[in-house]
């Protein structure tokens, strides 16, 4: 764990969250500053910065695999949702923890901002 790393903090519990989901290596919590009427985060227990730094892709997918749940728990499958991970600067990633962004309740627009 990384003690400086916001959340790395939320996944010990240290700081609080909304927590929806958790499994041995992942947990999922509310965005403190929702985009949607649904926004969700994803995140693996142990520190990984990015995307580009996860090692064991198994984790990618059992990641992967808890927003698909959150989504179906939160009851966003028919109407449809999305499911970001901002990477890096131009990405958009400002917590150097790896999340993902589950999005719903709203209409989407693309292209993204
Ligand atoms: P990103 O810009 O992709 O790195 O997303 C970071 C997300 O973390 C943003 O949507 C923030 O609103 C969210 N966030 C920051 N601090 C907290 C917090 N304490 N609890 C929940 N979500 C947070």
């Amino acid at each position: 764990m990384a003690s400086e790393c916001l959340f790395c903090r939320i996944a010990t519990g240290e700081i609080p969250s909304a927590r929806v989901a958790e499994s041995a290596r992942c947990v999922a919590f509310r965005d403190v500053s929702p985009q949607a009427p649904v926004h969700v985060l994803v995140i693996p227990k142990a520190h990984v910065s990015s995307l580009d730094d996860v090692a064991d892709d198994s984790l990618t997918a059992e990641l992967l695999a808890m927003a698909r749940d959150v989504a179906r728990a939160e009851g966003l499958v028919d109407r449809g949702y999305r499911v970001v991970i901002n990477t890096n600067v131009e990405g958009g990633q400002t917590v150097f923890h790896l999340h993902l962004h589950v999005l719903g309740g709203r209409r989407m627009q693309w292209p993204p901002g």
